[in-house]
C-alpha cells in the first residue's frame, strides 16, 4: 500500500512537531517553508559574523522535548546539549533593587525575603503553591490534550482532580489583581505580572490562570548550547531522519480544495503537490484572510486586528557591557505596569519607559565572555506591523529609550550602530503573514479566550493546524504539542 501524503505548510515548531510524528507513523511528509531555513521564530541572526538568537531564549518543558524526541526513535541528547541555568532570570528596578529569581523554591524565597521581606516571601509561597495547583489541573486536562470546550474541560478536571482543582484554576480575577492578593511590593508584583507578555498579553486583562507559567519556570529553564535556533536544526534533522522532505524558499500560496476538502498545495511558481492532509503552521488568521486562497477562508474564523496578541521591537546586538553584572536572562523595570499595558494596548504605542528584556547570550553556564558579547534586547510593541511601518528615525528613538532604562538601573551597553539588527512589528508582519507582527496569535484576553484559539481541526477537512496561534497556545513547548495534537488529530481522522 502506498504512504499516505501528509504536507506540513511552515517548519516552526509546531510545523516540525507535526512532521515528526506524521513521518514516524508511516506518512510521506513534505515541509514547505518560506524561510531559508527551519525555526520559524526560533531563529538567529547573523551580526558581524556572530550568530545570535533573536527569537526565544527562554526554554522551559525540557520533557515535552524529551518525548518528541523519543516517540521518534532517539534521545533529545544525542542532539543537543542542555544546560540547566542556575537563575531563572535577574530583575532590576531604575528605582533600587535587583532581585534573582531559581529555579528552586526555597532559594527563590529566600531571595524575595532578603528583597522584600518576610511577608512578601510567604506571599510567595502561596503564591507558587497555588501556581502548582492550577498548573496540575490544567496540565493533562487542557495542554497536553486536544482543546476541550469550558464544560469539556469542567468535566476531565473532575474526572483527574479533587473539585477544589477547580477553584484552584480560578479564571478571575486578573492576573494583575491577584497579584495584589500575594504581594505588597509593588515591584513583586510587577515581575510576576509579566508571566502575561509570555503569551501576548496584558495582566490587567489575562486571566490569573497564567500564573501557573511561574511553577513551569521553577521547574527548570534550559539554555541550548549553541543557541535556541539548534533547537530548530534538530527538530528538523529528526524529521528528515525519518524520511520527511523539507524545502525551504517555498512559499505556499494556496491550499487547493476538492469535494470540500483539502486535497494539496500551489506554491509561488504556481505548481501544484497534491496531498492526502495539509497541516498549516502559519498564523492560523493568514487562512481566514485569505492569503490560502478563498477556498480555505471558511477553515478558521479572523482574528480581528485588536484581539491580536503582543509584537515586539527587537534589537540583536554585537557589544559590550558595564556597570551592572548581567546574567543570562535579564528583565529592566522602570514604568508603572498598568500604565505601561494600557499604552500598548489602548494607545497603541510603545511606552517612553518600557520594560525591557535583555538575554546575554555569552554569560551563563559553560559560556564565556571572549571580548564582545552577544545581546538580544526586546521591548514589547502593539502588533501594528500590517498598518504602520516603522522607520529608522523611530526605531532609533526606541532604542535610546530602552538604552536608557537600562541606563537607569546602572547598565550601559557600547556597540557599532553596524553590529545592532533591529525587527519591528512591520519586519515581523512581513515574515509571518497575516499576523500583523503578532508574536502570540490572538492575545489571551478574557477567561473564555484560551476557548477560542482553533483546534487541530480547522474547519475544512483535511486541513489541520498546528503553532502558537492555535491551542494550546504560543511559545515553543506549546507550539511544538500543537504539532503532536494535529498529528494525532490527523491518524485519528485518516491514519
Ligand atoms: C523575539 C521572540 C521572543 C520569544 N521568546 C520566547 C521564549 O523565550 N520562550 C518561548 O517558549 N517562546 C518564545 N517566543 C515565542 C515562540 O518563539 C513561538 O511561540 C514559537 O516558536 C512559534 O512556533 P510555531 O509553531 O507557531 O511556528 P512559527 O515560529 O510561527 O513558524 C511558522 C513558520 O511557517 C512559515 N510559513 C508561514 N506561512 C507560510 C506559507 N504560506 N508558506 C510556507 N511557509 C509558511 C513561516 O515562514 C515560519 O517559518 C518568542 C518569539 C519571538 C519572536
Amino acid at each position: 500500500m502506498t504512504a499516505k501524503h501528509a504536507i506540513v505548510v511552515g517548519a516552526g515548531a509546531g510545523g516540525l512537531a507535526a512532521g515528526i510524528d506524521l513521518a514516524k507513523s508511516g506518512f510521506r511528509v513534505t515541509v514547505l517553508e518560506r524561510a531559508a531555513a527551519p525555526g520559524g521564530k526560533m531563529h538567529a541572526r547573523q551580526v558581524d559574523n556572530r550568530t545570535i538568537d533573536g527569537g526565544p531564549t527562554v526554554l522551559t518543558m525540557r520533557s515535552i522535548f524529551e518525548q518528541l524526541f523519543a516517540d521518534a526513535g532517539t534521545h533529545l541528547q544525542d542532539h543537543l546539549t542542555l544546560l540547566p541555568s542556575p537563575i531563572i532570570a535577574r530583575h532590576a528596578w531604575s528605582h533600587g533593587g535587583v532581585l534573582d529569581l531559581y529555579p528552586d523554591l526555597t532559594q527563590s524565597r529566600r531571595s524575595i525575603e532578603a528583597f522584600a521581606g518576610s511577608e512578601n516571601a510567604i506571599g510567595f509561597e502561596r503564591f507558587y503553591s497555588q501556581s502548582a495547583r492550577i498548573h496540575q489541573a490544567l496540565s493533562n486536562t487542557f495542554m497536553k490534550v486536544s482543546k476541550p470546550s469550558p464544560l469539556a474541560l469542567v468535566s476531565r478536571v473532575l474526572r483527574q482532580h479533587h473539585p477544589s482543582s477547580l477553584i484552584a484554576a480560578r479564571p478571575a480575577p486578573d492576573l494583575w489583581r491577584a497579584l495584589g492578593s500575594f504581594f505588597s511590593d509593588e515591584r513583586l508584583r510587577q515581575l510576576f505580572a509579566r508571566y502575561a507578555t509570555y503569551v501576548g498579553s496584558s495582566p490587567l486583562s489575562t486571566p490569573a490562570t497564567l500564573m501557573l507559567i511561574a511553577h513551569v519556570e521553577l521547574e527548570g529553564v534550559w539554555l541550548v548550547d549553541g543557541g535556541m535556533h539548534r533547537l530548530a536544526a534538530a527538530m528538523a534533522a529528526v524529521a528528515q531522519n525519518l524520511g520527511a522532505d523539507l524545502h525551504f524558499n517555498s512559499h505556499v500560496s494556496e491550499v487547493l480544495v476538492k469535494g470540500n476538502r483539502a486535497a494539496g498545495v500551489r506554491l509561488e511558481d504556481g505548481s501544484t503537490l497534491p496531498a492526502d492532509v495539509v497541516v498549516f503552521n502559519g498564523d492560523s488568521n493568514a487562512l481566514a484572510t485569505g492569503q490560502l486562497g478563498t477556498a480555505a477562508m471558511r477553515s478558521v474564523k479572523p482574528r480581528p486586528p485588536q484581539r491580536r496578541g503582543l509584537s515586539a521591537l527587537t534589537w540583536c546586538i554585537k557589544g559590550s557591557s558595564s556597570g551592572f553584572d548581567l546574567d543570562h536572562h535579564n528583565v529592566f523595570f522602570e514604568s508603572n505596569y498598568p500604565s505601561e499595558f494600557n499604552t500598548l494596548f489602548h494607545d497603541r504605542r510603545i511606552p517612553q519607559k518600557p520594560t525591557v528584556y535583555l538575554c546575554a547570550q555569552d554569560r551563563g553556564p559553560n559560556r564565556s565572555l571572549n571580548g564582545s558579547e552577544r545581546l538580544l534586547m526586546l521591548v514589547n510593541a502593539p502588533a501594528d506591523g500590517d498598518q504602520h511601518i516603522w522607520d529608522k528615525d523611530q526605531v532609533a528613538r526606541t532604542r535610546d529609550n530602552a538604552l536608557a532604562v537600562l541606563n537607569r538601573c546602572g547598565l550601559n551597553l557600547a556597540f557599532r550602530d553596524s553590529d545592532c539588527v533591529s525587527t519591528t512589528p512591520s519586519d515581523w508582519h512581513g515574515r509571518f503573514p497575516a499576523s500583523g507582527g503578532s508574536l502570540y496569535g490572538g492575545a489571551s484576553h478574557g477567561i473564555w479566550s484560551s476557548f477560542t484559539r482553533p483546534g487541530a481541526r480547522s474547519r475544512l477537512k483535511g486541513l489541520y493546524l498546528s503553532g502558537g496561534s492555535v491551542h494550546p497556545g504560543p511559545g515553543v513547548p506549546m507550539a511544538t504539542l500543537s504539532g503532536r495534537l494535529a498529528a494525532r488529530a490527523v491518524l485519528r481522522d485518516i491514519g
